[in-house]
């Protein structure tokens, strides 16, 4: 005797998904169903192949359909479609996610370059946008310093390609070392001109490192598209929470969503496996439960970080097993799922 199709839908009714706390039959996530005997194969769609929750989705599966008393073998397997919003933020590209600091030297580079290339790692299509014109150096951790941008016959720019994103960099379009001091309508002009006339092709995520502070870049982002989420990145020294606070603030203004908080140079491993925590302790979790957004990832310490960026391979692919390696990947999983969470709360109610 086999279960019937219709128990073993009423079954996969009971899971939910544990980020968007919803079922996964009205979620709309079962692919496909096939019965065997007493065997059931389980297509489930993702809302993301970054997903976090993949294992839990994949026992509460098995146990809800092991409930039934036909079945005696389930096999779960995963597709994913990155869910956009009913409008897109650029054509092609479902999200544009901001990646911001309050301040320079937080590692915010380190962490936009790592997110891009964890998501891709994990299937999604990722861009790259390195708006950050102070100090732009996603050139050097994705090693394409000094190569030029092309256009194509009708002048839309070719993002450049490495390890698996798609990148445009503010200082591929300037001489080596030219001072930046672009303001107002030029920068806004350039940003526009970088984020609509770029052969981006589909993305799931366009990630955009954004100068450090509160400054034209990000009203001028905020004004250009419909941004999905602004990562914070800060160290958990309070004076550097000063400054994200003035980041969250802006960001608020502006009606971009913050969607979590990462705290870097969280601590140093020391030889004897104590951590010695340079920057202070708890500043970013603290200020993420008051101001009620997820921690995303606190970021150690490492000189395989720092050399990694050096060399122009994010470390997440040089170093997957590296502690802040670990960390960052978990942290663009969680920042995924939350841009599905947010993706879900944007559909318009049926
Ligand atoms: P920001 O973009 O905030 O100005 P960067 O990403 O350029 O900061 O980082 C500043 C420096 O700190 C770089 O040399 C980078 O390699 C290093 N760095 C950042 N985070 C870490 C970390 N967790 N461990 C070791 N070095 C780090």
């Amino acid at each position: 005797m086999s279960a019937t199709e219709a128990a073993v839908t009423a079954a996969l009714a009971t899971v939910q998904d544990p980020e968007l706390h919803q079922d996964l039959v009205s979620l709309g996530m079962i692919e496909e169903v096939a019965i065997d005997g007493g065997t059931v194969a389980v297509t489930v769609q993702l809302t993301t192949p970054a997903c976090p929750m993949k294992a839990e989705i994949e026992a509460d599966v098995v146990r809800a359909l092991k409930a039934l008393p036909e079945v005696e073998r389930v096999d779960v397997s995963f597709t994913a479609q990155v869910r956009g919003t009913p409008q897109e933020a650029l054509p092609g590209v479902k999200h544009v996610l901001a990646v911001g600091s309050g301040k320079g030297g937080v590692g915010k580079s380190t962490v936009a370059a790592n997110l891009a290339a964890a998501l891709a790692q994990d299937g999604a299509a990722v861009g790259l946008l390195d708006a950050d014109i102070y100090g732009p150096s996603q050139a050097k951790m994705f090693s394409v310093e000094g190569q030029r941008l092309m256009a194509d016959d009708e002048k839309r720019i070719i993002p450049l390609k490495r390890h698996g994103v798609k990148l445009i960099t503010i200082a591929n379009l300037v001489e080596d070392g030219q001072a930046l001091t672009w303001r107002g309508p030029i920068l806004h002009g350039t940003l526009t001109q970088l984020l609509q006339q770029t052969l981006w092709g589909r993305l799931d995520y366009l990630v955009v490192d954004l100068p450090p502070g509160t400054g034209d870049v990000q009203l001028s982002l905020g004004q250009l598209v419909t941004v999905s989420g602004m990562v914070l990145v800060t160290t958990p020294q309070d004076v550097a929470l000063l400054d994200v606070r003035r980041a969250y603030t802006m960001a608020r203004k502006t009606h971009i969503p913050v969607l979590g908080v990462i705290e870097n140079m969280s601590w140093y491993e020391l030889p004897d496996g104590s951590r010695d925590l340079i920057f202070g302790e708890g500043g970013a979790a603290a200020f993420a439960e008051r101001e009620q957004l997820p921690l995303l990832g606190q970021i150690p310490i490492t000189r395989g970080l720092r050399e990694s960026a050096d060399a122009g391979v994010p470390l997440v692919l040089s170093d997957p097993e590296n502690p802040s390696a670990v960390a960052l990947r978990r942290a663009a999983r969680l920042l995924a799922g939350q841009v599905s969470v947010q993706a879900l709360n944007t559909l318009p109610v049926v």
